[in-house]
């Protein structure tokens, strides 16, 4: 087992204070909301309007300017739909309070989020990008097919700052990453990066786990169809940043189109304010699943981050595919960060379009599985599992004296 702790407790999480002081967990119900109360309401209101009608075409144009000027949000009406939306900017402020940056900038996907991050750089000639395995499967496929004209280098933690080129535009690290789970020091990391912006993948981790930002991620991402979300029933990304980044996303989201629709936004500010509360229990959950499956012989290895989280994954002595086969209970789908629990077979489904070389070479086995741990009682979630795990074979010999001398 790579480690297993105690995830963050309640005190842990409830210590990290956002920039206006208050605790996250505050914050989580909180942020976005600040006007309700005067406006005589207590739920959010929803805005599906496309375009917004002014009788000052002057006024306008001036607004139009000020936008392709630096992409700041108009003051006023957004002009247009793919400008902007009042219940979408709602989720932004919030997510930008949860992850201490300036600005946040949603998406319709968590890869129309990093298909703009490439296009803002490579717009600028900075087409290079550096990258560590494992990533997500369409992430990897993004950069390694070089769908938006990027070119790759793919390094471990401890070659970026060789890796480095003058066209270099990004640098792109997941951590704790899909589906292996491994971490990256990222404090190091974005010192090695120097100038050139770090983007981190937060989706495994989300706000409550580790805010990227305060060791020097110019660039926060996540896919919100997952935990931020979290009800698997809104697919959306977003990307936590600096206003002057934020400004150039906007601007690549209105020309390329990739927005998201009002009601996500609405549902994504109601998923976070129950974000810390999620986190925290599906993480106990996961953890004491960890010691059961680190115990159980039928299973040969676990990995489990030191941050802690409700993600889990490990790798069986038998069949993957018979245990996926199994299971009642969890359900088998692709995805993860829900209320309920998700197992997957990374090399069949999420790291399928990877190549299969680079996918063993990052540590993607055919083995493993990865399991997203959701609220339901973790007894129940055992009785599956060892269940959907086969039969236990008599003379197995147990993980722990597998794996001495392993690691
Ligand atoms: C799912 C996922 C993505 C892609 O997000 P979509 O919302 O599916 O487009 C990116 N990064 C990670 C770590 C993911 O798990």
């Amino acid at each position: 087992m790579d480690s297993a702790r105690t995830p963050t407790s309640p005190s842990d999480a409830v210590r990290i204070t956002a920039a206006t002081g208050r605790a996250l967990a505050t914050e989580a119900v909180h942020a976005g909301r600040d006007d309700l109360a005067g406006q005589g309401l207590h739920a959010p209101p929803i805005d599906l309007s496309t375009t917004y009608p002014s009788y000052d075409s002057r006024g306008e144009a001036a607004r139009i300017d000020a936008f392709a000027a630096t992409g700041a949000e108009p003051d006023g009406p957004p002009v247009y739909g793919r400008l902007g939306n009042p219940t979408v900017a709602r989720f932004e402020t919030a997510l930008a309070k949860l992850e201490g940056t300036e600005s946040a900038v949603a998406f319709a996907s968590g890869m129309a989020a990093l298909s703009a991050v490439l296009l803002v750089r490579g717009s600028m000639g900075l087409r290079h990008v550096v990258a560590v395995r494992p990533l997500y499967g369409c992430s990897d496929h993004l950069l390694t097919a070089g769908l938006l004209g990027s070119e790759v280098t793919w390094t471990d933690p401890a070659g970026v700052a060789d890796a480095l080129r003058p066209d270099t535009g990004l640098v792109l690290v997941e951590s704790p990453a899909n589906p292996t789970l491994a971490e990256v020091d990222l404090r190091a990391v974005a010192h090695a990066c120097g100038s050139v912006p770090l983007l981190v993948d937060n989706t495994f981790a989300t706000p409550v786990l580790q805010r990227p930002a305060e060791h020097g991620a110019r660039l926060v991402l996540h896919s919100a169809t997952k935990y931020l979300g979290g009800h698997g029933d809104v697919l959306a990304g977003v990307v936590a940043c600096d206003e002057e980044f934020a400004g150039r996303l906007r601007q690549v989201r209105f020309a390329t189109g990739g927005v998201l629709h009002p009601l996500a936004g609405y549902l994504l500010l109601r998923g976070l304010s129950t974000l810390p509360v999620r986190v925290r229990a599906a993480s106990a959950n996961a953890a004491e699943l960890v010691a059961r499956l680190a115990a159980d012989p039928r299973v040969a290895r676990v990995h489990y981050p030191r941050i802690g989280g409700a993600m889990v994954s490990f790798e069986v002595h038998g069949d993957p595919h018979e245990v996926i086969g199994r299971v009642r209970l969890i359900t088998p789908a692709v995805s993860l960060g829900s209320v309920d629990t998700l197992i997957q077979h990374p090399a069949s489904i999420s790291h399928r379009i990877v190549d299969a070389d680079d996918r063993r070479g990052a540590g993607v086995g055919d083995r493993l599985l990865r399991l997203s741990v959701g609220l339901e009682d973790v007894d129940d979630l055992w009785a599956d599992l060892d269940r959907a795990l086969g039969e236990r074979a008599p003379d197995a010999i147990p993980l722990r004296e597998a794996l001495s001398g392993a690691e």
